[in-house]
């Protein structure tokens, strides 16, 4: 993202919200002033606990490999990295740090070494590599859903089997997806099995966030606006806070 995206992209926010961050550093009071809700403040005091932790972003896909389409043309690649350019302004602003496995259009396989027929098995190896090197406080994947029917929408999340940290941070996340942005989805939480490369491997708390179906067209529609990736990264900003609390 350059400069001008990221100025535009706090420009949209009213002074009121970024007073509440400042002054409250409380994800659900701005969750519920950002969508004209009813405030209720359950918690006004600061969290401690937030400052320091690492969360490390993996926007998936990248260069030759786009992930899905969407119904629009648009590549799941490229929605990944906004949607985890947009959350990691936000996770700072609160006092996370933040590391991302990609933040440029590149798949991480090495293109000195013999990669032919292997780029995207070497990019999940390099992935892995980086998450176990950082060993992360939490791992948030990005990815879009496709599914030959376009009927099918909503968010899911993937939590890894190996620390039940993880099932407890994809909780969070389905939870405030459910409570703030989407009332009627039924997405069970999934246990990764060996089909989800990184999940699978990791042992530090780690959840995949399927944001949504590009195949379907309303949800691709909503995924391509700033606007609703912003929502988006305020429920997951509040779900990451709620599990250092
Ligand atoms: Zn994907």
């Amino acid at each position: 993202m350059n400069c001008t995206s990221k100025r535009h992209l706090l420009s949209n926010f009213t002074f009121i919200l970024l007073f509440s961050f400042l002054f409250t550093v409380c994800c659900r009071l701005a969750i519920l002033v950002f969508n004209n809700a009813e405030v209720k403040i359950e918690s006004t005091e600061a969290s401690s606990e937030i400052f320091g932790n690492l969360i490390l972003l993996d926007a998936g896909h990248g260069g030759e490999d786009g992930g899905t389409v969407g119904v629009n043309g648009v590549k799941e690649k490229t929605l990944n990295l906004e949607m985890s350019e947009s959350l990691e302004i936000y996770l700072k602003f609160v006092g996370f740090k933040v590391v991302q496995t990609r933040k440029e259009d590149v798949l991480l396989y090495d293109k000195n070494k013999n990669f032919k027929g292997r780029k995207k098995i070497l990019d999940l190896v390099e992935r892995l590599r980086i998450a176990e090197e950082l060993s992360p406080d939490l791992f948030i994947s990005i990815h879009m859903n496709a599914f030959p029917d376009g009927r099918y929408s909503g968010l899911t999340v993937y939590y890894s089997p190996h620390d039940e940290r993880s099932r407890f941070a994809a909780e969070l996340i389905r939870g405030n997806v459910v409570e703030y942005l989407q009332p009627g989805n039924r997405r069970e939480l999934k246990s990764a099995g060996s089909n989800i490369y990184l999940l699978d491997r990791l042992h530090t708390p780690s959840v995949l966030v399927e944001c949504g179906f590009l195949s379907n067209k309303a949800e691709c529609e909503l995924l391509c606006t700033q606007e609703y990736r912003q929502k988006l990264s305020l429920v997951l900003l509040s779900s990451v806070s709620s599990f250092f609390e």
